[in-house]
């Protein structure tokens, strides 16, 4: 697919790798890239707002889009739907927009695809532990929830090299001054090939 205009960033990284933490200080600071805002069935978490965080669905309403062709990619993790519709991003990039995706690895993939020229960055935990502390301590999944998103991990982690770029979080500030500098490094890219240079 043709993307001329704005860039395309893909974000991934196992849950409970503290992605939302980063980009929301990120987004506080860098305002000529969107956020694109998934549709998913899964509920809601305490504090989390409809077309803010997701565009909460029921799953009757995402099986619809799916067979709309609605979706950019799709995906089923740990039991919800989770995805990304089509008309915002690529109209978003068509006027020129930076955009920004935080998906799981099989979205992610068929981003990869799509887009052959997007800029993908992994989030990696500073190790398995850490993360499962992380994911325990949100206190927002069950015991069965936690173990079907632990094994999910150990799988994703292992497609980190598909990644053009890769950054761990071990303390918040350091992972956001890499992605800074990976965002700010991408940017003048693009404006380097705008000028024909
Ligand atoms: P959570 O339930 O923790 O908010 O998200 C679970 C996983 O779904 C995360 O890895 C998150 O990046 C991913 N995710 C969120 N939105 C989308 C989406 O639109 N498409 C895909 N493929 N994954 C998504």
């Amino acid at each position: 697919m043709e993307n001329k205009n704005g860039k395309l960033f893909i974000i991934t990284g196992p849950s409970g790798v503290g992605k939302g933490t980063i980009l929301k200080k990120f987004f506080e600071s860098n305002h000529n890239i969107i956020y694109s805002i998934s549709e998913t069935t899964r509920k809601p978490r305490p504090g989390e707002v409809h077309g803010v965080n997701y565009f909460f669905v029921e799953k009757e309403d995402f099986e619809k889009s799916i067979k709309n062709d609605e979706f950019l990619e799709w995906a089923k993790y740990s039991d919800n739907y989770y995805g990304t519709k089509k008309n915002f991003v690529l109209k978003a990039l068509s006027q020129g927009a930076d955009v920004l995706l935080e998906i799981e690895t099989q979205g992610a993939k068929k981003i990869m695809e799509k887009f052959p020229d997007c800029i993908t960055i992994f989030f990696t935990p500073p190790n398995l532990d850490e993360l499962e502390k992380r994911l325990r301590g949100r206190k927002t999944e069950d015991e069965e929830a936690i173990q079907k998103r632990l094994h999910q991990v150990k799988q994703e982690l292992t497609l980190a090299p598909l990644y053009k770029y890769s950054i761990e979080n071990d303390k918040i500030e350091d992972a956001l001054e890499k992605l800074q500098a990976v965002y700010n490094k991408e940017k003048d890219i693009q404006i380097l090939k705008q000028d024909g240079k």
